[in-house]
């Protein structure tokens, strides 16, 4: 067959691998191995579901033999095997995976150290070998082939012979040069090294052959140097492993979820009692790259006492975990649980839950214990609680309240609700805005600010939804200090205020009917030096009403809003003696400047800007 091209994508990365100076060449076997591993659990796990299939876990192995003459190193496996096609396709592209990472990547970054971050699967191959040759025998087909490259400029791919199913990959190593000894991974210690660092934990026997010196038969103290087979990995596969240290689990996550970051946390549970289940659950640093994509899924992968049965099963994960990644592994479990018959499965359910249970309280601890990385994640993912405590009407917000932070007023800092309420008196009140600064020069804050009272500043778009769900915190109340009722002043101000505004009640009416959208007008003493703000009376917000006409759909929502002006303002007087010298013509004009300045504090645009701006010109200009 003609020699083929790579895929472009594919080049630029066995480009990078080939020319790789300076990161881990090791890693090679790993992902050899894994792919090996993968191969021999889809075979097991279709003869799991299909009786056609026959095949004992047993007989499944991984094996490795060194050529030191020929300088070849073999990973031999008797897995599920590719078909010609599906080498083509498999090898031909890198992996679908690693491609979109190494996209995502070079769209901010030129030059990128792509194999240092995390494998890349089979091209790291390349690292190590002037030549691969990967012979396969898919299972259930007849013929063998065999794809073979010498790297950047493209594979061939033949017919062969091949007795058994499985997949044979052929690496011939480079030739060594001043930096890099290639040839040590000829080497039997080499080997033996690299599979307890990295390929420790894969279930399947990973056998070599072993020149030893053992005793020599029917002698005494002779010895004969013999070939033995051995196995080099325990098989204990890390969630069932003791003494792991927190950088093995780091990399086996890194490894097994391709992500370059160290996660947050792990979180490891070994559940014994109505339902046996381990679990090894990662909280990501930093969220996929396609976490914000419909293309992401959510969940976890599935064992049934070591054997995987599932890559991502979502039924054990929550929309507001969405994030986590991990294993859970259940003897529990049946082998031939379908997709369609896991929803009914009490078994998963009861493992869900419990997993729920255990992942909130490993957060509320990280959030008591380690304040700083709890801000890091709430940064990454807190959006995702937030959700969840409002979505399907609030069912779930008991379990996550004190798992949110917002911005206090007091030193900007993030607070989580019991601390707030901890510091204050009766109620909890809120502000929302679009950004911390802009919430904190809203009139409305100055009030609280004189009278030393913390507000939450809410600056997601989230975050008033999640008040109005949550209501009370801890028997008290959550006030949102835009609303036209909320005031703090006391009975005798409140009295002293309602006669003031009965008093003026005709200009104060010539004011609303020349402002159409406003459902009332009155005078306040919540602003001390600013002359006007804006509140809404009723459930929707202003803040709400921003939010809601901002979506891309036909829903539009209006704010019952309350034009508040300040009292004790110079502007104050002057429309109340405009209005004695019967100038109506100037309080409407007053009137509209007052009410476009209250919407562009609150965010809002105004409809009519030529109109308002001339008015300001012309009050300049008097
Ligand atoms: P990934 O493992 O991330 O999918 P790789 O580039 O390592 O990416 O491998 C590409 C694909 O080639 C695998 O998904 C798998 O389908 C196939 N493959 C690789 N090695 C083997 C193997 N030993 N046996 C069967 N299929 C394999």
């Amino acid at each position: 067959m003609a020699k083929k091209q790579f895929k472009t994508e594919s080049k630029k990365l066995m480009d990078l691998m080939i020319n790789s100076i300076y990161t881990n060449k090791d890693i090679f076997l790993r992902e050899l191995i894994s792919n090996s591993s993968d191969a021999l659990d889809k075979l097991y796990y279709n003869s799991l579901t299909d009786r056609k299939i026959k095949v004992n876990k047993e007989d499944l192995f991984i094996k490795i033999y060194v050529d030191e003459d020929n300088k070849t190193i073999t990973i031999s496996d008797n897995g599920i095997g590719m078909t010609k096609d599906e080498l083509e396709n498999n090898l031909g592209t890198i992996a679908k995976s690693g491609s979109e990472v190494f996209k995502a990547e070079n769209e901010h970054k030129e030059d990128i150290d792509i194999i240092g971050k995390f494998g890349v699967g089979f091209y790291s191959a390349f690292m190590v070998a002037s030549n691969i040759k990967v012979i396969s025998k898919g299972y259930g087909e007849k013929d063998a082939y065999v794809w073979e490259s010498s790297g950047i400029d493209g594979y061939t791919i033949n017919e062969t012979n091949k007795d058994t199913v499985g997949t044979d990959i052929i690496i011939t190593l480079k030739e060594d040069t001043e930096d890099v000894k290639y040839s040590e991974y000829l080497h039997t210690h080499k080997i033996q090294e690299l599979i307890k660092k990295y390929s420790d934990y894969i279930t399947y026997p990973i056998k070599m052959d072993i020149n030893k010196s053992v005793p020599k038969q029917g002698t005494k103290d002779e010895y004969e140097d013999k070939v033995v087979e051995e196995t080099l990995n325990s098989m204990v596969p890390i969630w069932k492993k003791t003494n792991v240290d927190d950088s093995e689990y780091n990399s086996y996550y890194m490894d097994k979820f391709v992500d370059y970051n160290e996660p947050i946390m792990h979180i490891k549970s070994n559940v014994e009692g109505k339902v046996n289940y381990r679990s090894l659950i990662f909280i990501p640093s930093k969220a996929p790259y396609d976490y914000y994509t419909k293309e992401y899924e959510k969940g976890l992968q599935l064992y049934s006492n070591g054997v995987l049965i599932m890559d991502k099963c979502k039924e054990l994960v929550p929309d507001y975990y969405s994030f986590i990644k991990g294993i859970v592994d259940s003897e529990d479990l049946s082998l031939n649980i379908s997709r369609e018959t896991l929803q009914q499965d009490n078994v998963l359910q009861t493992i869900a839950k419990s997993l729920d249970t255990k992942i909130t309280k490993e957060l509320e601890s990280l959030l008591n214990d380690n304040r700083e990385k709890y801000e890091e994640f709430f940064k990454e993912f807190g959006m995702n609680i937030k959700f969840g405590c409002y979505n399907n009407f609030g069912m779930d917000k008991d379990k996550l309240k004190d798992l949110l932070l917002f911005t206090s007023s007091k030193d900007k800092k993030l607070v989580t609700l019991k601390e707030i309420s901890e510091r204050s008196k009766d109620k909890i009140y809120y502000v929302c805005g679009e950004s911390i600064d802009k919430i904190d020069n809203l009139p409305v804050v100055d009030n609280y600010k004189d009278k030393d009272i913390e507000i939450l500043y809410c600056d997601n778009y989230l975050d008033e939804f999640v008040m109005q769900v949550l209501q009370k915190y801890d028997g008290k109340e959550l006030i949102n200090i835009q609303k036209e009722e909320t005031d703090l002043s006391t009975d005798e101000e409140k009295d002293e205020l309602k006669k003031f505004n009965e008093d003026n009640k005709k200009l104060l009416d010539v004011i609303k009917t020349s402002i159409t959208d406003l459902s009332d007008v009155k005078f306040t003493n919540k602003l001390s030096k600013h002359p006007v703000s804006l509140s809404s009376t009723g459930d929707v917000t202003i803040e709400m009403e921003k939010i809601i006409n901002a979506m891309p759909t036909d829903e539009t929502l209006n704010a019952k809003k309350v034009l508040e002006i300040n009292k004790n303002h110079p502007i104050a007087d002057k429309l109340i003696k405009l209005e004695k010298d019967k100038k109506k013509d100037d309080i409407i004009n007053i009137s509209k400047v007052l009410y476009a300045q209250a919407r562009l504090i609150e965010g809002l645009p105004i409809d009519n800007p030529t109109e308002i701006t001339n008015l300001i010109c012309e009050e300049l200009s008097k």
